[in-house]
């Protein structure tokens, strides 16, 4: 355990793996711009090449497809607003269509359209936090330019049927987009088998550094989306702006450990959980699962305790387990996150949820005492707030 105790908020970031934070430090003390014609700069260069490689292998693209960008934040915002800018006077269509739990960087870019003639149309998901099939196939007609739904949501960890959602949008001739920001790394993901044309990646979510990520440019995509960062031209003209070499070779090394552990994550993060799970029936802590079960990001849960105050409990152990809640106190009013509100759960439940993510380093002693502790903060709150005696 670390000072700052056992970390299980891997929906908020990965912790980065040595191998990817050592090839950060070893490019970072390389003096060469990418772009500089001379052989530092072609060392930076070969670097974020062999990057685009391992990053375009972990999703099946073409290295040519890949534009490295600041983080899934912008990868989205390019997607969305430049796409929506490149077509304006190539298509009549001025609808986007997206779910009501993407990132906010989806929901904003798309809101932020509406001030330019676009429609943004927002499509509900169930109780168990899968996209509503067919409320968003009936919203999918002939004037949507574009969809956009995220592979897997950052805060239920549910995994989203983007495959179906592709085949509805192709049916009504509209372009696809996926923020796989939290799937990246840890599921899966072919863009051919997705039949997606737009995909954007974040390597802080996959055990690489923050402030790099990438957007998926499919070569056959009808319009490309245009830039909405104007300078220098790189990356294809999409994302100007010096390639920071050191941020993206890590990302290729974090891209290409994750092609070669992928499965084997899967499987030691389904036994963390499961014995995380099983340490709270243990120590008899009542739990509330949220969500569907059988279609969730590996490691990930999304669980709510019976007459706790998530918030309270997160902040008990905030020095012990890191874990976050779905919902956040501010100037005195409780707010719960939109993509539990989307789900359409019961205040109480909201309120009690917190979200759990075991990572790659985790182990099995991780999933032990962090059980414990959460049973003792749990009896802590209870016998605080008089539900028990003492
Ligand atoms: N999309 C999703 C689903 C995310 O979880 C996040 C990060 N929380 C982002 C986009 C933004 O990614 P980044 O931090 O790389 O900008």
């Amino acid at each position: 355990m670390s000072s700052t105790g056992i970390f299980l908020d891997a929906h908020a970031t990965t912790p980065i793996a040595k191998e990817a934070l050592s090839a950060l430090v070893t490019q970072l003390g390389q003096p060469g711009n990418p772009h500089s014609p001379h052989a530092a700069g072609a060392v930076a260069h070969e670097a974020i090449e062999t990057a685009r490689k391992a990053v375009a292998e972990l999703i099946g693209a073409a290295p040519g497809e890949i534009v490295f960008t600041s983080g899934a934040t912008e990868a989205n915002n390019i997607a969305i607003i430049g796409l929506a800018r490149a077509s304006r006077h190539k298509s009549s269509r001025r609808t986007i269509v997206t779910s009501a739990i993407e990132h906010p960087s989806v929901l904003e870019a798309s809101e932020a359209l509406t001030k330019e003639g676009f429609t943004h149309l927002i499509a509900p998901v169930g109780e168990d936090g899968r996209l509503d099939l067919d409320a968003f196939g009936n919203m999918v007609g002939d004037d949507v330019l574009l969809v956009s739904v995220m592979a897997a949501n950052n805060v239920s960890g549910i995994i989203q049927p983007v495959q179906e959602v592709a085949a509805i949008a192709r049916a009504a001739g509209a372009m696809i987009h996926c923020d796989a920001a939290q799937a990246g790394g840890r599921l899966a993901l072919d863009v051919f088998d997705l039949d997606v044309d737009l995909l954007s990646l974040s390597a802080h979510k996959m055990y690489g550094p923050p402030g790099v990520g990438a957007l998926y440019v499919s070569a056959a995509i009808p319009t490309r989306p245009d830039p909405i960062v104007f300078g220098g031209g790189q990356e294809q003209g999409l994302r100007s702006g010096t390639a920071p070499a050191g941020l993206i070779a890590a990302f290729g090394v974090a891209a290409r450990l994750a092609l070669a552990q992928r499965e084997e994550d899967a499987l030691r993060l389904a036994t963390l959980t499961n014995r995380f799970t099983a340490g709270l029936e243990a120590l008899q802590v009542r739990y509330r699962r949220i969500g569907t079960d059988d279609r969730r990001l590996p490691g990930s849960l999304n669980i709510a305790f019976d007459n706790c105050d998530a918030q309270e409990l997160t902040e008990r152990l905030s020095t012990i387990v890191a874990i976050s809640t779905g919902s956040a106190c501010s100037s005195g009013q409780i707010s719960t996150s939109p993509v539990l509100d989307a789900m359409r759960l019961p205040q109480s439940l909201k309120r009690s949820s917190v979200r759990i993510c075991f990572n790659r380093y985790s182990t099995e002693a991780d999933a032990d005492n962090s059980a414990l502790a959460l049973s003792r903060a749990l009896r802590e709150i209870e016998v605080a707030t008089g539900s028990i005696a003492q």
